[in-house]
């Protein structure tokens, strides 16, 4: 058995790791890939002394003397976090989606700008006052987990990537993040999901300063492309590997219609704001944080009813409001 309990081989090469994280399950899984004694990773969890310690001890368990590729499927803490640790003149040459890449340092490293931007567009979007400026200011936390680093390689999507001895292609799936990408590779059915598509829970998708303008859209879209190469395996970075992608998108994608339909529903009583539609879809909560991501997923399933036809998005500087046609 590995001395590193949290690594799971699975497949010639190729290894999972389950890195500690302070939210969602407690554990994000990234994934090595072995080449002679050269390693790729796929995500690098969160710069902290236990995680860093464990790829660490992996990396010398494989064999591995040199991190070659470090590959991020998108800039959130859990997948990010430890890029500046890792990548850089010295390290492993860092491969981000471009669309990642400008989200970085408004998140990260120069917070103002973006906590000013978040505390608008809570307030236009009802929030309370008091509420909307401590909302606004927990972003700052997560700045301490992640160690920011410069991509070697901006991608587009639909790259073919060696890792370990493997060639993936890049699939960008946006909606979780506008530069998210998975990694599939058609001789061995393997596709490595990110947060897109996950066994137990539905990704957050939420409309905000950072996200696509229309990112519910996106995300199903990108479900539908990746499920219609029916993978052989499933490896998510949350939970574990499964294997049905046609029946998971297709309780993804029903979860959603139901959401949207409740969120008509609940607009059928008169015009809006989408915090007021957040409450009544999740009820009041008390952790700062899911209320954030609460809003923000009741806007980008109001957004995508905006789209669609079915709602009016009626905007001034003061305020966003919402209404049925
Ligand atoms: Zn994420
Ligand atoms: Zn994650």
């Amino acid at each position: 058995m590995s001395p590193v309990p949290a690594l799971n081989e699975i497949a010639e090469g190729i290894f999972e790791l389950r890195l500690p994280i302070p939210f969602e399950d407690g554990l994000v899984n990234v994934f090595l890939f072995v080449d002679g004694d050269e390693v790729d990773l796929l995500d690098c969890g969160m710069n902290s002394g236990e995680s860093l310690e464990l790829i660490h001890s992996s990396l010398a368990f494989l064999g591995g003397k040199r991190l070659r590729r470090l590959v991020v499927t998108h800039i959130h803490p859990d997948h990010y976090g430890a890029a500046g640790i890792l990548a850089g003149p010295d390290g492993a040459d860092l491969y981000l989606h471009r669309l990642e890449v400008p989200l970085v340092n408004p998140r990260y490293v120069e917070l103002e700008h973006l906590v000013l931007e978040v505390l608008k567009y809570l307030l236009v979007n009802g929030v309370p006052p008091e509420e909307a400026d401590v909302l606004s200011n927990s972003q700052r936390a997560l700045s301490q987990v992640v160690a920011p680093a410069e991509p070697a390689v901006q991608l587009d999507g639909a790259e073919t990537l060696t890792m370990g001895r493997m060639e993936l292609r890049v699939e960008w799936t946006p909606g979780h993040s506008p530069g998210h990408i998975c990694l599939y590779s058609a001789t061995s059915g393997l596709l490595f999901a990110g947060d897109h598509m996950l066994p137990e829970l539905s990704p957050n998708i939420g409309l905000h300063p950072q996200s696509t303008p229309d990112p519910l859209h996106e995300y199903l879209e990108g479900l539908q492309r990746l499920a219609a190469y029916a993978p052989r395996l499933i490896l998510p970075a949350h939970g574990r590997p499964f294997t049905d992608a046609a029946g998971r998108v297709e309780m993804l994608a029903a979860h959603h219609r139901k959401r949207m339909e409740r969120v008509m529903g609940i607009l059928s009583n008169g015009e809006l704001t989408g915090w007021q539609v957040a409450l009544q879809l999740w009820g009041p909560r008390d952790q700062l944080y899911e209320k954030r991501l609460a809003l923000q997923e009741g806007l980008a399933h109001l957004q995508a009813l905006a789209v669609e036809g079915k709602l009016e998005k009626l905007v001034t500087p003061e305020s966003v409001r919402w209404r049925s046609v």
